[in-house]
This record gives C-alpha cells, sequence and structure tokens, in this order.
C-alpha cells in the first residue's frame, strides 16, 4: 500500500501541506484532507472585505482544485481525537483514519473568558471577526449601519496572536468607511491589552495624516486594564472608565486549536512546540505542526507564515516516506497593511533554524515618511500576493 498522510484542517497551512505532498509525490503518497468547511473564507484581506476594498466572493475559495488537479482525497468532516499511539485519527462520524504522517493545522481557539463578560455567546452582539465569514459579515454590517457620532471600541488580544498587524490595519478600514461616508464626530478607541503593537510608528503616523483625530489608541496603563464588557448594552468598562458604544469588536486572546491541546501536543503557553528544521511536533516524530497552532520562533501566526511552514513540512514528510530530496529548511514572511487607499505598509523577513527556533535572519520594516507612490506600489504587491498564494494554496 502507498505511504498515507493525514491533514487536518484546510486552512493556508494544511491546505497548502495537502497540495504539495500529493503534487510532488504524484500520486506515489495518498492523501487525506479532513476539514469540515465546504467552503474557506480567508482571515486574510478579510479587513479589505470591511473597508469595502474587496466583496466577500473574492477572499472565498473551494477545495475541489486539490482533488482534481492533485489527486488530495476530501473528508468533509472534522477530526474529533488523535489515538497517537495506533496513529489514527477519528472522525466526528466515528470513522477512523490510519496514518503514517499527520499534519495537524486547526488555527486557532478564540479564548472567550480572556474578557470578562464576553463569551460566544456575546459574539453576536459584540463580534470579535478573528475567524473569517458570518463574524466577519456582521462586523460589516454594524459598520456599516453607524450614523455621525458613533463611537467604536476595539478591545485588542495579548501576544501571541494571529495576524500581529490585524488589529490595527482593521481600526484603519472601519475609519476608512466612516471617512468615506462623511463622518465628523464618529470615533474609534482601541483599548489595547499590550503596551505597543506591530508597526505602530507607521500606523500611527497613517492615522494622523488620513483620519486625524478619529482613531485613539490606549495601552494598559491608560486605562487600567479592562474589567468587563456587557454585550447587552454595548458598553465596556475598564479600571478607569466606561464606554457606552454603538459597536464594540472583541479580539480575545488565542490558543492552539482543540485538536492539538487534546492530543497532548501544546504546552504551557497552549500552543505547539515544534522542530525548526523540519516543523514536525517536539512531542511526536510522525506529527507535522504548521501555521497558527504551531510556535513559529521569530515568525508571526500568519497566512504567508503558514504557507512557508507548510511547504517545509510537505518536503520533510517526502523525503521520510518516499525518500524524495530535502534541503535545509528556510521560511519568509510578509505581512501587509492598509491604512487608506494607496497607502500601504509592509514588515517582513527570512527565517532560518537556529538555536532551536525558527530565528529571523533578515527584516524589513516600511519607513514612515514614504513617497506615495512607493506607498501605492506596496499596495499592488499586497493584492498581487492575495492572488498568487491564493493560487498556492488552493489552486
Ligand atoms: P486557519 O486559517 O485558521 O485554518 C484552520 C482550518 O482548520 C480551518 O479551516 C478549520 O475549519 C480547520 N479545523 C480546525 N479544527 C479542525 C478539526 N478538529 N478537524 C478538521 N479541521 C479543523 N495573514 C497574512 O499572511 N496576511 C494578512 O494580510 C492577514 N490578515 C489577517 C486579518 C485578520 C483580520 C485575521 C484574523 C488574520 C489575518 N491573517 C493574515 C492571519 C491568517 O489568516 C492566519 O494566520 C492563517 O489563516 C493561519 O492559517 P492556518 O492554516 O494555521 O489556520
Amino acid at each position: 500500500a502507498k505511504p498515507k498522510v493525514v491533514v487536518v484542517g484546510g486552512g493556508p497551512g494544511g491546505a497548502t501541506v495537502a497540495k504539495y505532498v500529493a503534487q510532488d509525490s504524484k500520486g506515489a503518497i495518498e492523501v487525506i484532507l479532513v476539514e469540515p468547511a465546504k467552503q474557506f473564507v480567508t482571515c486574510f484581506h478579510s479587513n479589505l472585505y470591511l473597508g469595502g476594498f474587496r466583496d466577500l466572493k473574492s477572499i472565498t475559495h473551494g477545495y475541489g482544485d486539490l482533488a482534481k488537479k492533485h489527486g488530495v482525497k476530501l473528508a468533509n468532516t472534522s477530526a474529533a481525537s488523535i489515538d497517537r499511539d495506533k496513529k489514527v485519527v477519528k472522525l466526528a462520524n466515528g470513522a477512523g483514519v490510519n496514518y503514517d504522517r499527520l499534519v495537524i493545522a486547526p488555527g486557532i481557539d478564540l479564548k472567550f473568558d480572556s474578557v470578562p463578560g464576553y463569551s460566544e455567546a456575546a459574539s453576536q452582539q459584540m463580534p470579535h471577526a478573528w475567524k473569517a465569514g458570518p463574524q466577519t459579515q456582521l462586523l460589516k454590517t454594524q459598520l456599516d449601519s453607524l450614523k455621525d457620532g458613533a463611537l467604536i471600541v476595539m478591545v485588542a488580544p495579548p501576544n501571541p496572536y494571529r495576524c500581529p498587524p490585524g488589529p490595527y490595519e482593521r481600526a484603519s478600514m472601519m475609519a476608512h468607511v466612516l471617512k468615506a461616508k462623511g463622518h465628523k464626530k464618529s470615533k474609534i478607541v482601541i483599548l489595547d491589552t499590550k503596551p505597543s503593537f506591530s508597526k505602530q510608528a507607521l500606523f500611527v503616523q497613517g492615522w494622523e495624516r488620513h483620519y486625524p483625530g478619529m482613531i485613539e489608541w490606549q495601552d494598559p496603563k491608560m486605562h487600567g486594564g479592562i474589567k468587563n464588557v456587557d454585550p447587552k448594552t454595548l458598553t465596556v468598562k475598564t479600571d478607569l472608565g466606561e464606554y457606552k458604544a454603538q459597536l464594540v469588536n472583541v479580539i480575545p486572546a488565542q490558543m492552539a486549536g482543540r485538536i492539538v491541546r487534546d492530543a497532548g501536543l501544546a504546552n504551557d503557553t497552549g500552543f505547539c512546540p515544534i522542530k525548526p528544521e523540519s516543523m514536525q511536533s517536539a512531542m511526536d516524530v510522525n506529527i507535522y505542526i504548521v501555521g497558527d497552532a504551531c510556535i513559529p520562533g521569530d515568525m508571526p501566526k500568519s497566512a504567508f507564515s503558514a504557507n512557508s511552514q507548510a511547504k517545509v513540512a510537505a518536503m520533510m514528510i517526502r523525503g521520510e516516506l518516499i525518500k524524495s530530496p530535502t534541503f535545509p529548511a528556510r521560511y519568509t514572511n510578509t505581512c501587509w497593511s492598509l491604512i487608506e487607499t494607496d497607502d500601504t505598509v509592509k514588515i517582513g523577513g527570512r527565517y532560518e533554524p537556529k538555536d532551536g527556533k525558527i530565528a529571523a535572519v533578515e527584516t524589513f520594516l516600511s519607513k514612515t515618511d514614504e513617497p506615495a507612490a512607493l506607498r501605492k506600489q506596496t499596495q499592488e504587491e499586497n493584492m498581487g500576493w492575495y492572488k498568487g498564494i491564493s493560487a498556492d494554496i488552493f489552486g
């Protein structure tokens, strides 16, 4: 029988591994992708959807090409548990699927109780929109219905979380929508749970330039800590104040998806240690963990990172199972953030295994006061990246 790879999770991490193992082994390895969703709405560029720069369809992808073009077998269900000793994944319908190598890429779970008063039920009034789909649509509907003079409060998450610049790009997109509708008095208050954030100087300069007075960022010293949120009244209480808002976006703390935690593959950070040379779990040589669920060293939790890690994992798995040639692991990432039309900044780097982690060997960051033409070019790069990476993952 052919060697068998089971992949749990069809996001940028899992879908990329499934594709690359199937494609590059030319049928010599059986690949099964376990994913409950029929279609995947990307979190990446979901802020652009919020800002009206994209429609939902353009960030929604199916798995048909993985099956048709590359021979990946699709199991349209979720994995319920993993028996690591027997090397079997138990599916939600009770069936067991055995594996030679297992890849797990379940993304994140939200720690709803990290914000007092918040819960999964409360996300119907106060959307997190940190998993794309109905939550993103709800946030957009709420945003689009605001009248001038509205107050938006965002509770921003502690590290580590997926997409470090994401909350601040989101605030920019919200301001873009309000400004475009002619709002003069609406305000966005970001109550952060950390003292600083990704690309801070670039965002702050962009906000002053495009949305003067509209976005106010507070670190924990300024608000004293989040005391609680009340979804019924859309109130957020901090130690030092109280905000009665028209829209509240709570982005809670995060941890690896349940399936890897239940399988004993996470440590006390809630995320999964991996070997930086291969993306193999530090706890089980037959299991690889890529994407948001892993501890990625100096890399951020991003779709770009997940896709890059996935290619390393796919190569190493082919090396192990069918003796394909392998090369030393190399990783890359870039995160673009749109601040206002044609004004985009980026951060990124190259990474290699070093000192037991995935370590940055080169980094870059946009500069404040860059010429408008460069920022516009950076946005074109961003749109080109989306097209390229979605074809690379799902095509
Ligand atoms: P996910 O994308 O979360 O996919 C996990 C998949 O696993 C899901 O489809 C889920 O259904 C499935 N799954 C979970 N549990 C099970 C189970 N038990 N059985 C079967 N399947 C399961 N990244 C960028 O690179 N660029 C950006 O511009 C960017 N913008 C972002 C903006 C926002 C607002 C957010 C929230 C994120 C953004 N990101 C961006 C981050 C990016 O979306 C994530 O880092 C990326 O999706 C991680 O991929 P993943 O495959 O690890 O997990």
